[in-house]
């Protein structure tokens, strides 16, 4: 008995650090809470003014990114 208790422990494990591995691959690739584009050496985040999330540090571009997905 005990070792099906241990399978299902090792499992339950297993399960647990591949949600966290996939947690820390969402974390890693933060989007832009405006224009929603993925954060690069291109295009870094910061902090919203507003605190609404990361968002362009490069304002001009951010805006163009938006006008170019809302007229698209
Ligand atoms: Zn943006």
């Amino acid at each position: 008995m005990s070792t099906a208790n241990e399978n299902r422990a090792a499992r339950e494990r297993a399960k647990a650090i591949a949600e966290q591995h996939r947690a820390e691959r969402r974390l890693r690739k933060r989007r832009c809470v405006l224009c929603s584009v993925e954060e690069s050496e291109r295009t870094p985040l910061g902090p919203h003014p507003e605190g609404l999330g990361p968002s362009c540090k490069d304002l001009d571009g951010c805006e163009r990114r938006q006008a170019a997905s809302t007229s698209g």
